[in-house]
């Protein structure tokens, strides 16, 4: 289980889902109210709630997936039963059966119990209405970005999840990043793939290592760490582009057609991206 992280007015704990998924709980040390972000499963969150002596406020969804919103109707229901009002928030786009507000690029609203104040962004790519919320420095960015990866392109396209990368790599670099998959170490794999000369990288592979054979979380990540070893934030860098060029040739002798050489962060995103399809 992954440890708390406080801020100035609030606490952030890991439920753990499924395989790999990491259903986020926000509670404030005053008033044990809590927020959850995409509670795919309503069971291990009331187990949680039950647990942690809670009462449900608020729910935040970033995007439609069903490991991200199959536990919001029960719930709901489970919040009626105790006669807790509760406020799901969620994309404009997308997920909207489940949501009483929709959100979209800009839009800022305060968490009442929580005391504090979050922030919409809009990162298409691994959707299509996929939003992000930050809430002081702490980002809750779904399937988007990952430790040391990022999500696949499922109904929105590679220059949109591109964009959407770039935009929250331009948040402050003490940002926490609450991604919602422990999917660290097989990214670093990759990662170090892409970017074997990267010294930064090779000692953020063995910090995640250590951590997971102890079976701790290595989210949060931040920012500052991600633009320094995440290689789906590092396109415009030369190792990385002479890296996706070496891959498109060895796909090019495997093909016999040749491809000109990548000149483009663009270009280098989507190669990358592809080879991790397959790696
Ligand atoms: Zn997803």
């Amino acid at each position: 289980m992954p440890k708390s992280q406080s801020t100035a007015n609030i606490t952030i704990s890991a439920i753990n889902a499924f395989a790999d998924n990491y259903i986020w709980c926000i509670q404030t040390t005053h008033n044990k109210t809590a927020v959850l972000v995409d509670p795919g499963d309503a069971d291990v969150c009331i187990s949680y709630i039950k647990d942690h002596n809670l009462t449900l406020t608020d729910i935040l969804i970033t995007h439609r997936h069903s490991d991200h919103v199959g536990g919001v109707r029960k719930l709901e229901e489970y919040c009626q039963l105790q006669g807790w009002p509760i406020t799901v928030y969620g994309p404009t786009l997308e997920a909207t059966e489940h949501c009483h507000i929709n959100l979209k690029d800009g839009d800022i609203f305060v968490l009442k119990h929580l005391a504090t104040e979050f922030k919409v962004i809009d990162v298409p790519g691994h959707t299509l209405g996929h939003i992000a919320y930050l809430g002081e420095d702490n980002l809750f960015c779904g399937d988007t970005l990952f430790s040391a990866g990022c999500g696949r392109v499922f109904d929105g396209t590679y220059e949109q999840l591109h964009h959407s990368l770039k935009k929250l790599a331009m948040l402050p670099e003490k940002t926490r990043i609450y991604c919602a998959h422990e999917y660290t170490l097989s990214n670093l794999d990759f990662a170090l793939a892409v970017d074997p000369e990267n010294n930064e990288l090779i000692y953020f592979y063995n910090q995640c290592r250590q951590l997971r054979e102890q079976n701790k979380s290595t989210i949060p990540t931040s920012v500052a760490i991600e633009k320094k070893i995440n290689p789906f934030l590092r396109c415009s860098e030369q190792a990385i582009q002479e890296s996706a060029n070496q891959y498109n040739e060895n796909q090019d002798m495997a093909n016999q057609n040749k491809k000109v050489p990548i000149i483009s962060d663009l270009a280098t995103f989507k190669t990358i991206r592809q080879w991790k399809n397959t790696f």
